[in-house]
């Protein structure tokens, strides 16, 4: 029995195809209108224990660990949502690791011994206040990092924090915020010397912080469902106790935690391929040209076996690299060719599936029409493909 096969998994995977075809799908078309997803999405997935899966119950979560998490991924999506639906109700999967880790409460991990609280932070306190409502679906949180000079730069951020008294004050602005609009708190990156000093420190502001505001809405390719926002700080006075960890040990908390950001990516890319697979497949099987169903012609069957190769081939790879992470391995290489393996798998495939799906795969009524446009930020977010390339790079000796 494969290791994501146990029966404790599969009742994970059947609760979260419950939940998606029980909550989701009568209303996903609505919600990419409407462009986010209801709040109260939230509440129902954390009753069921699904915001809560890869959190310590120590601090609200359901436990489980990164390979859990991914599987939900998988399910999510295999099940008819999306990866802007992933990216929309699992947000907090970015804006909360770090908050878990500071205050030592990871389970199996040293991020938190490692990168320490200090007097003045309070890491106890903002589990309580964001990390346990967040994941009892009343909170909903961010993480702010990009900003409009640049994003695959993270050292040269230039928001800055400076402290007065038992505040910050932070100015400066962020931009492609996932959950900006809704987000009730933003986990943020500012830095505490001169703007691209790479001394960075994570903060948790509040919305209505006087000086936050978020800017408009930022309109998208795909990711519908999913609400985007630029963010503004002017003189925004920040608690020193909403600081995350010791000052200056964001950059390193930031790169630790985009291994879980960038596994949750590469699991989109596979598992909207393996969706669009499925969704060929039927296809294939009902369509006839020429008097003949599509799936009967050797061309059309051997292109079907050439998507499902490459969306189970990178599925394996995925999963593999996601146990080496849970057993602690320093992995910061395979993480990134997994991210771009599975990447190139999902381009490939949902190119395929539409093409398929002849001239009712452009349509907005076909599923295939999303994943295909969805598909195209996953080698972008969290480090685009180039950024993952410059890591195998250095990860060759080059
Ligand atoms: C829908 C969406 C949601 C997002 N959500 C969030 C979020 O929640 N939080 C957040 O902080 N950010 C978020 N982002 C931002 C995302 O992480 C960045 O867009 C990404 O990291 C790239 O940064 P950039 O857009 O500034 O591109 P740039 O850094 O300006 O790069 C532009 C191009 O140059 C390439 N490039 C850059 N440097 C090099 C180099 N050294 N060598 C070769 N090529 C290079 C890049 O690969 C890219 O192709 C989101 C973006 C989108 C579109």
């Amino acid at each position: 029995m494969s290791i994501v096969d146990t029966p404790e998994r599969r009742q994970l995977r059947e609760l979260t195809r419950a939940f998606v075809t029980r909550e989701v799908l009568p209303h996903l078309d609505d919600w990419e209108r409407a462009g986010e997803v209801p709040r109260s999405l939230h509440a129902t997935a954390a009753k069921l224990g699904l915001l809560g899966i890869g959190f310590p119950e120590s601090v609200g979560g359901s436990g489980g660990d990164l390979l859990d998490s991914i599987l939900v991924t998988e399910e999510l999506i295999r099940s008819g949502g999306s990866s802007g639906l992933v990216a929309a109700l699992f947000t907090h999967g970015i804006a909360l690791p770090h908050m878990v880790a500071a205050a030592g409460k990871r389970t199996g991990g040293t991020l938190g011994g490692r990168l320490g609280s200090d007097a003045t932070s309070g890491d106890d306190d903002l589990i309580d206040r964001y990390v346990r409502p967040t994941l009892a679906g009343t909170m909903i949180g961010a993480l702010a990092i990009t900003e409009p000079d640049g994003g695959s730069d993270v050292a040269g951020i230039r928001t800055t924090a400076r402290r007065d008294g038992d505040h910050y004050v932070v100015n400066g602005s962020k931009t492609y915020i996932t959950s900006g609009h809704r987000a009730d708190f933003v986990t943020t990156a500012v830095c505490t010397d001169f703007p691209g000093s790479g001394e960075l420190t994570l903060l948790v502001i509040d919305k209505g912080t006087p000086g936050f505001t978020v800017g408009r809405r930022l309109e998208k390719l795909g990711w519908h469902c999913s609400d985007t926002a630029e963010l503004s700080f002017v003189d925004v006075r920040v608690p020193l106790t909403n600081r995350i960890g010791a000052e200056d040990t964001g950059f390193l908390a930031i790169m630790q935690h985009f291994a879980a950001e960038r596994l949750s990516l590469a699991t989109q890319a596979y598992a909207t391929a393996q969706r669009c697979v499925e969704l060929a497949v039927r296809w294939c099987r009902d369509r006839e040209t020429f008097g003949r169903p599509l799936a009967s012609r050797q061309l059309i069957r051997h292109r079907l076996a050439e998507m499902h190769t490459r969306a189970e081939a990178a599925r394996a790879y995925v999963h593999e690299v996601a146990h080496r992470v849970v057993a602690g391995e320093p992995v910061v290489t395979e993480v990134a060719m997994a991210k771009n393996v599975a990447v190139a798998a999902c381009d490939h495939v949902v190119d395929q599936a539409l093409q398929l799906h002849g001239g009712f795969g452009y349509l907005r009524d076909a599923e295939v029409e999303r994943h295909y446009r969805d598909a195209r930020i996953l080698g972008i977010g969290g480090g685009t493909t180039e950024i993952m390339n410059e890591i195998i790079a250095k990860g060759m000796g080059l």
